[in-house]
């Protein structure tokens, strides 16, 4: 089995996946079209604060991918902010990265973490303790190209 040639790893995906300028009418607006990894690197480097070659290792790619990625993410969404364009945030080369599933037993919220980050102290929700691992029901956000197959480092 090949590996994939572009095997980005991507930890969470976009809550929101559309972002449009007020008052400028559906029919003159133009479209950014940001990808899932793009937007996973401007994730990791950008608002997690992450050194590129920390941020490379995380999304599986060198770090002069990495680079390539990052910089065309941010002249996408400097393109959209300047030029006053949508940014629409899909598709891309990707693979979910593997998490961890909890549940709090208070408040029945469930929520995910990557494999590595440690275990969570408390519910994000409400803060209570009584959190439990959660498993077997990953992969239940439906998106990338299915499971990290072929998704291994060299
Ligand atoms: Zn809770």
């Amino acid at each position: 089995m090949a590996r994939p040639r572009n095997c980005r790893w991507v930890e969470i995906l976009p809550n929101v996946t559309y972002f449009k300028p007020r008052g400028i009418p559906l029919s003159a607006l133009q479209e950014v079209i940001l990808t899932v990894d793009e937007f996973e690197a401007l994730r990791l480097a950008d608002l997690e604060g992450l050194y590129q070659e920390q941020a490379a290792e995380k999304m599986r790619v060198s770090r002069q991918t990495f680079g390539r990625i990052i910089e065309s993410a941010h002249r996408k969404v400097a393109d959209a902010l300047i030029q006053g364009k949508a940014l629409k945030i899909e598709g891309g080369e990707f693979e979910m990265a593997e998490t961890r599933r909890f549940r709090c037993a208070d408040c029945q919220h469930t929520w995910e973490l990557p494999y590595g980050t440690g275990r969570p102290e408390s519910c994000p929700s409400c803060k209570s303790i009584n959190i439990h691992r959660a498993d077997g029901v990953r992969g239940t956000k439906g998106s990338g190209r299915g499971q990290r197959r072929g998704c291994l480092r060299p």
